[in-house]
């Protein structure tokens, strides 16, 4: 059986050497914290977009509705929403090198360097001084989460001086105070400066939702319960930029809001809650790589909130949020805009009477497709090596991409560039094309080829050779354990399509 290992750093070399992943601007070095999806990136993106759609606008058995709302939107609506005043992170300064921190990540990051010191003491037997490096960071994280509950800065600052958290970059701990600042980029509308208003790139697609909502439901006779959905950019001014596409400035997210009751808000986020764990499942995900953390602090929009947690090979992190957001958005809108934002529920309650004119609930699931698709591929790349019967070492690096969400499907080879291969090769991607993504290659030898497809998460290989032409076969070669067999060409394309579809 392969050895297989899975390195963080090798995952990003390998998006950037297969065209899945490059640094944005790379040509004048780069634009901190944005990405660039290349060819392969491009399409596994796509078709994890196109999953999350289907599976909310198609597959639910609850009326979900998509939409696509500008990113530009009326200055107005971010006052509503909260975010002019308080989309913000607590920030600390260090003075020496001037390097600016989140102040939990500054925290959380001396807790993963105590638990790394205790996994060393523990492997070389101190057990009493791992244990003791152990209780230290879950005690500093316990008392942060307080404390950020709290809004407590100067007892934040506290605790970085008493744990003595250093600059990773002066490794002093000369720090100023703790400050607030908003992450929202803006910019001017309008030709002329004079006349301009400044306006917001949308930090989330949710208010888009929001301020439609009425628009939808009358257009489309909608009835509570019912979602709107959208995938779509926003952008934040991220100051603790790092782990490659799990923190960017612009990225891309997958909200949907579901406008209930009130009163029914606990059911439905519980419903919630369990519906996307199994999504993420069904998409390939393992049950123990995901969790539920319940958030200690809520947001001033949410009555409830939890956190979906991957195991990254950073960590266990946030890759969706569920929130309960009472009616907070829909009367904000409703106060700020002056118009009245409500439905008429005409379904008969326990008295038997109609429940009437009330302003929904909502309950919001808000996934980023870039941490989606770092968790996609953070769990397929593998890097193998294994003996061989004649006891010769090989080895592959090999994306084991799920088969519906791979890029390419199908890789169509002709073992040789002539003698009439190429061309049945040919009339058999004709045939295939129309149903799902092929890829075409005669150059080079097929064992090289196969690698390369391996490389970049192609699972299924047919070669097409001289036998071909004796008998209407072809043989098929399978990513994942690298098993071939002969099937008949005929078969080719039904028996793909059965797999990825
Ligand atoms: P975090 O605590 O990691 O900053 P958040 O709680 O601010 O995330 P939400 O506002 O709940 O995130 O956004 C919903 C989802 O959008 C997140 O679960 C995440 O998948 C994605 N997301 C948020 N910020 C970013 C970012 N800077 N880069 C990539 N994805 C992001």
């Amino acid at each position: 059986m392969a050895n297989e290992t899975n390195n963080f750093a090798e995952i990003i070399s390998h998006c950037k050497e297969y065209g899945y992943i490059f640094q944005s601007s790379e040509l004048y070095d780069g634009l901190a914290a944005v990405y660039d999806y290349g060819q392969m990136g491009a399409q596994l993106k796509k078709n994890l977009r196109d999953a999350w759609w289907k599976s909310m606008t198609q597959l639910n058995e609850n009326s979900i509705v998509g939409i696509d709302a500008a990113i530009f939107m009326h200055p107005t609506v971010w006052k509503a929403s909260g975010h002019v005043d308080s989309f913000s992170d607590p920030m600390i300064d260090n003075k020496d090198s001037n390097k600016r921190y989140r102040v939990d990540h500054l925290i959380e990051g001396f807790a993963e360097e105590l638990l790394a010191i205790s996994k060393e003491q523990l492997a070389i037997g101190n057990v009493q001084l791992a244990e003791e490096k152990e209780k230290l960071a879950n005690d500093v994280l316990a008392k942060m989460d307080l404390l950020i509950a709290a809004t407590d800065y100067a007892g934040l600052k506290m605790l970085i001086e008493e744990n003595k958290i250093k600059c990773g970059i002066s490794k002093t701990c000369n720090w100023t105070e703790i400050r607030e600042f908003n992450l929202m980029f803006n910019t001017k509308i309008g030709a002329l400066a004079e006349e301009a208003d400044t306006i917001y790139l949308r930090p989330e697609t949710a208010q888009g939702i929001f301020v439609n909502f009425l628009n939808v439901q009358k257009s489309g006779r909608m009835k509570i319960p019912f979602g709107i959905a959208q995938t779509g950019k926003a952008f934040r001014n991220e100051i603790v930029a790092r782990q490659f596409i799990f923190r960017m400035r612009e990225f891309e997210q997958m909200e949907m809001q579901f406008f209930i009751r009130p009163g029914t808000q606990k059911e439905w986020y519980n419903y919630w809650k369990d519906e996307r764990k199994k999504w993420h499942e069904s998409i390939g995900i393992p049950a123990e790589k995901l969790r539920f953390h319940d958030h200690v602090k809520l947001a001033h929009y949410a009555d409830a909130a939890l956190d979906i947690e991957f195991e990254f090979p950073f960590g266990w992190k946030e890759l969706e949020g569920i929130h309960s957001r009472t009616d907070f958005d829909l009367t904000q809108h409703a106060t700020f805009s002056k118009k009245k934002i409500q439905y008429f529920d005409n379904d008969l309650n326990e008295e038997g009477k109609p429940y009437g004119n009330y302003t929904p609930y909502v309950l919001e699931t808000s996934v980023g497709l870039d941490r989606l698709f770092l968790t996609v591929l953070s769990l397929a790349y593998q890097n193998e090596n294994w003996k061989k019967e004649d006891g010769t070492d090989d080895s592959r690096v090999v994306l084991k991409i799920p088969a519906k969400l791979a890029p390419t499907k199908l890789a169509i080879l002709p073992l040789l560039k002539k003698d009439g291969l190429p061309e049945i090769a040919k009339e058999l991607l004709e045939s295939c094309k129309q149903s799902f993504h092929c890829f075409y290659e005669e150059k080079d030898a097929i064992g090289k080829r196969y690698r390369r497809m391996d490389a970049i998460g192609t699972p299924f290989c047919v070669t097409i050779d001289h036998q071909t032409k004796e008998d209407n076969t072809v043989t098929i070669r399978y990513r994942d354990d690298m098993r071939q067999e002969r099937i008949a060409l005929n078969d080719v394309k039904s028996l793909v399509d059965s797999l990825v579809n």
